[in-house]
C-alpha cells in the first residue's frame, strides 16, 4: 500500500568529529522516503527550489519513489547546518535558511489523494492538516512528528492535528514538552486523550518506547563500534516504521511491534555514514539480516 510523506527536502552543511559535508542532501521526508521505500511505494510531498538538480533527484530514482509531489520553485533549497559535539550528545544548529520553504503550500497530486497510510513531517501543523484536507478517502493511518518550535508557538494548532492521528512519533523532550508531564507512561497517557493512541518515544541511542492504550514495547538502539553521523536517525527510523506497517497493511500489535524493530534498524543504518549515503546503498538482505540480529540481541529465556 502507498505511503504518503509530506515534510523538508533540504540541503545540510555536517560536521561531526568523523569529519565534515559542506552541502549535502538531507531534510526528514528525504530520509523517511529513502528508509520506507525499501517496504512500500512512497508518495513523496516536498518543495525544492531551482538550485536542486536532477543530479540531486538521482538518489530517489530507480526506487519506489514517486516524486509528482515534489514541487519546484524559484529560489533556493531549505539549507541546514549542523554540528556535533565530540561524544555526538549534542547538536548546535548554525543555519536555517528557509528559502522556498517559507511559502509551502503542499499540494497533493491528484493521484495521492486516495492514500490509506500518510507521514505528517515535522512542519506547521496548519500545514500538515491541509495534507490531510486534500485526501479523499479516510486513511487508515496517519503518523505525525513535530518539534518544540510548534509545541511552543502553535499549540492550538497542533493540537487539532493531533486530533487526527493515530501514531505520534517524538523524543522524550518533546513528549514531556508536550504534556507538561515528565513521567512518560503519565505523558502518554495525556497524549491518548489529545488523539493518538500510539506513542513511539525515539530515544537516539537509548532506543524507542512504544506505549499504545493496551501495551507497551521497547527497542534498543542496534550497538554499533562507529556512529559517524546521527543526522536524520529519527527520521529513518520514522520511514522504515510506517514503510513496514504500509506493506504489512494493517495496524495490530504485531505489527506495530515489527515496525518499531524495522525503524530502529533504519535509524542504525544511517548513523553509520554521512548524511543519506548509507541509506543510499542499503539492500534490502541487510535489513533483513539486522532486523534478526535484534531478534537475538533482546531475546531471553525465564
Ligand atoms: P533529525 O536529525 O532527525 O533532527 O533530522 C535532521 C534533518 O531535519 C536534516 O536533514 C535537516 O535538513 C532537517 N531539518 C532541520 N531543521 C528543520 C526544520 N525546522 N524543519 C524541517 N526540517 C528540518
Amino acid at each position: 500500500m502507498s505511503l504518503l510523506v509530506v515534510g523538508s527536502v533540504a540541503f545540510d552543511g555536517i560536521e561531526t568529529p568523523y569529519g565534515k559535508r559542506e552541502r549535502t542532501l538531507g531534510g526528514a521526508a528525504s530520509y523517511f522516503a529513502l528508509a520506507a521505500s525499501q517496504f512500500a511505494p512512497v508518495r513523496l510531498v516536498a518543495i525544492v527550489g531551482d538550485d536542486f538538480t536532477e543530479k540531486d533527484a538521482a538518489v530517489f530514482r530507480g526506487r519506489k519513489i514517486d516524486l509528482a509531489g515534489l514541487e519546484h520553485a524559484p529560489g533556493k533549497t531549505f539549507f541546514w547546518a549542523g554540528r556535533y559535539s565530540q561524544n555526538m550528545n549534542e547538536r548546535t544548529t548554525l543555519v536555517t535558511e528557509l528559502n522556498v520553504f517559507a511559502n509551502f503550500k503542499p499540494t497533493l497530486p491528484k493521484a495521492y489523494a486516495d492514500s490509506e497510510f500518510i507521514f505528517l513531517g515535522n512542519i506547521d501543523p496548519t500545514l500538515q492538516r491541509s495534507v490531510l484536507g486534500q485526501v479523499t478517502r479516510k486513511p487508515k493511518v496517519i503518523g505525525l512528528d513535530t518539534m518544540n518550535y510548534w509545541i511552543e508557538r502553535t499549540p492550538a494548532e497542533l493540537r487539532e492535528t493531533l486530533r487526527q492521528t493515530q501514531i505520534l512519533m517524538i523524543n522524550d523532550d518533546e513528549t514531556r514538552q508536550l504534556t507538561g508531564e515528565h513521567n512518560l507512561l503519565k505523558a502518554a497517557k495525556r497524549i491518548f486523550a489529545m488523539g493518538p493512541k500510539t506513542l513511539v518515544i525515539k530515544r537516539g541511542e537509548h532506543g524507542a518506547l512504544m506505549v499504545h492504550n493496551k501495551f507497551f514495547f521497547s527497542v534498543p538502539a542496534y550497538p554499533l563500534e562507529e556512529v559517524h553521523d546521527p543526522t536524520g536517525a529519527g527520521d529513518s527510523f520514522a520511514g522504515g516504521f510506517m514503510g513496514y506497517l504500509a506493506s504489512a497493511g494493517r495496524i495490530s500489535e504485531d505489527t506495530l511491534r515489527r515496525a518499531m524493530v524495522y525503524g530502529s534498524v533504519l535509524g542504525s543504518f544511517t548513523v553509520e555514514k554521512f548524511g543519506v549515503e548509507r541509506l543510499a546503498n542499503l539492500k534490502r538482505g541487510e535489513i533483513t539480516a539486522r532486523a534478526r540480529l535484534f531478534s537475538k540481541l533482546t531475546s531471553f529465556k525465564l
